[in-house]
């Protein structure tokens, strides 16, 4: 079977807003591409929108609420990301509209990233495996909340004291779609991404997957991936240029 190339993304840039709908979502897929890129001393921001409360079974989303942002902090820590925000929404019920667009176009506009990170909001990973709503619903807010960011007209309340538009976000990112046609070589910070992901106890514990085990799923994605980029482990993602003749 031939495999698809991929190709390598761009590096020439400096700021990036990550923005996902749980903690762990960035640790699913995307956590040693920001390793490599904090180590290049780019700064890179994590946003949660929700906090993950409804993530663990046996637990209470007031319990929850607290161990899962604990987790992600540490996480982003292991990673180079010293600043990680959590928007409060609702885990496993938010919805695709206005007031979700709002809030992600407003830290967009205070952050003034050049390139935006989400997780996969197509329908699936891949073959049958069903995609989940709540990342559906980020994506999908995140290209229009990146372009209402530039727009002063749009959540105008937002500009009324020290607030500027911001439309200098050139791409958005997602990573682990299934019609990815960019990757990056994790090789190098590969380790920083499985302890990243191991970070997550409690969740990973409350998963109860039996023998799940975070270095071998990474390897198993990274290697599929690596091997479209040309090298050791590498992490896809989609690109959507912002801009326009792209
Ligand atoms: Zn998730």
């Amino acid at each position: 079977m031939d495999i698809e190339p991929l190709e390598p993304l761009p590096e020439d840039w400096q700021r990036m807003l990550c923005v996902v709908a749980h903690p762990d979502d960035m640790e699913f897929g995307a956590a040693a591409a920001v390793a490599r890129w904090t180590g290049q001393g780019k700064d890179v921001v994590y946003c949660m929108v929700t906090s993950g409360e409804a993530g663990i079974d046996g637990m209470t989303p007031e319990e929850c609420r607290g161990v899962r942002e604990a987790e992600q902090v540490e996480s982003a820590r292991i990673v180079g990301v010293e600043a990680v925000e959590f928007l409060g929404l609702p885990d496993g019920v938010l919805e695709y509209g206005v007031p979700l667009r709002s809030a992600i176009a407003e830290v967009v506009r205070r952050h003034r990233p050049e390139v935006v990170v989400t997780g996969n909001f197509r329908d699936t990973w891949g073959g049958r495996n069903l995609n989940q709503a709540d990342h559906i619903a980020v994506g999908r807010a995140v290209l229009d909340a990146v372009r209402d960011a530039g727009n002063r007209w749009v959540f105008a309340e937002q500009l009324a004291g020290d607030l500027e538009p911001w439309g200098g976000v050139g791409a958005v990112w997602a990573f682990g779609s299934p019609q990815s046609g960019h990757a990056v070589d994790t090789t190098e910070t590969f380790d920083s991404g499985v302890a990243s992901l191991e970070a997550h106890r409690a969740y990973i514990d409350g998963l109860g997957w039996e023998d799940f085990d975070p270095r071998e799923f990474l390897e198993g994605m990274g290697r599929q991936t690596g091997q479209r980029l040309g090298v050791g482990l590498a992490a896809p993602f989609e690109v959507f240029p912002m801009g326009w003749g792209e």
